[in-house]
């Protein structure tokens, strides 16, 4: 049986990643610290045998017994206003935690797939993104704590593959969502839904021309899924290309969710980028991906599983 550690296993995406992994016969070792995470999410693994859970800061030396034939590594806040609150966590995690899962895979032997995002390229000057994009990045700005990690990660990864030989596979995750986003964890789509839950205005930040491109959980496994086991080392971007203001998407989930809600405008946060979608060709050409789940459908599951929370959850939105 083929063993895999998942780090952030309890996060949104990780919790996804252990269920695929298991539903493909692995043993799945979780690992979590759970600063931004919930066993909420995996809490249905606990009685599998080939499931074990490490409740573990990986910033701190990470043993695992037995052999490990492959790792992925997701373990990191991942929404603005989580890296925000935890901008040393952040760091730490991207620099130190991922320096100590390239050490365990050298010595295991093992696959390492870490976890990059579109944030590298920063607010981007080339539209769509492609991989050759070097980024706009301010180093010193409030979500450089998250990019900056991120870039250090590609590179110290980049490092261990050429010096130490280590096989190392690098996704660059543009926006994914689906159920179990955190409510209250201050991305778009958990906070419009909520808001709409809740009969709250929804907020949008700048005039929402600016743009993102939405991409549903199971085709950002499915990519992930199928780099792990590609032959190909560097970056490759998983998203879906459908881009959309936030100013039309807010309008989106009024509609879905049949609410009379507003829209009301904050200011938007500094270096806030204000256009995202993947060029997505080495997906399609390496990897023979692409997303197959329309945003229509997608945001139908997503709203479902919001809805079924229960009230106590639905009010534990921060603000
Ligand atoms: P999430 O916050 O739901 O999950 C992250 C998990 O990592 C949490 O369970 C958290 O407790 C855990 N974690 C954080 N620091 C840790 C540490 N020091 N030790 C152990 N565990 C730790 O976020 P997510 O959306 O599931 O993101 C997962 C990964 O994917 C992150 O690396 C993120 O940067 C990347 N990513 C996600 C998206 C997206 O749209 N969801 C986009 C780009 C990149
Ligand atoms: N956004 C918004 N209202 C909210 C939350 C987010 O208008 O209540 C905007 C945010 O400014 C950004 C976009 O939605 O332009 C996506 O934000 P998110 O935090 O989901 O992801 P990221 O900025 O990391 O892509």
């Amino acid at each position: 049986m083929k063993r895999i550690l998942i780090t952030g296993a309890a996060g949104f995406l990780g919790s996804h990643l252990c269920d695929r992994f298991i539903k493909e016969g692995y043993f799945v070792i979780g690992m979590d610290n759970l600063i931004t995470g919930d066993l909420k999410n995996i809490e249905h693994l606990f009685k599998l045998q080939n499931f074990e859970f490490y409740h573990h800061d990986i910033t701190k030396f990470v043993h695992v017994p037995g052999k490990l034939d492959y790792i992925l590594h997701f373990a990191s806040p991942a929404s603005p206003i989580d890296y925000l609150k935890i901008p040393i966590q952040t760091l730490k995690v991207g620099s130190l935690g991922t320096h100590n899962l390239l050490g365990l895979a050298r010595v295991k032997k093992a696959r390492i797939l870490i976890a990059s995002t579109s944030e590298v390229y920063g607010d981007p000057l080339v539209h769509p993104q492609t991989e050759e994009y070097y980024g706009n990045v301010n180093t010193i700005g409030p979500r450089g704590v998250y990019d900056e990690a991120k870039r250090f990660q590609e590179s110290i990864t980049m490092a261990y593959h050429t010096f130490h030989g280590v096989e190392t596979r690098i996704v660059r995750i543009f926006n994914t969502y689906g159920p179990r986003m955190r409510l209250n964890d201050g991305r778009v789509i958990p906070a419009f839904i909520g808001q709409a839950l809740r009969g709250e205005d929804l907020t949008i930040f700048g005039d929402g021309s600016q743009t993102r491109s939405f991409c549903y959980v199971d085709d950002q496994v499915e990519g992930i899924f199928r780099l792990l086991h590609s032959n190909y080392h560097l970056p490759v971007n998983i998203g879906n290309p459908d881009e959309i203001t936030i100013k039309d998407f807010a309008e989106e989930i009024i509609k879905l969710t049949g609410t009379d809600q507003k829209v009301v405008y904050h200011p938007l946060p500094i270096n806030d980028p204000m256009q995202r979608q993947p060029d997505i060709t080495k997906a399609r050409e390496i990897l023979g991906w692409e997303a197959k789940v329309s945003r229509e459908d997608g945001m139908k599951l997503t709203y479902a599983y919001f809805k079924s929370l229960s009230p106590e959850e639905l009010a534990k939105e921060e603000h």
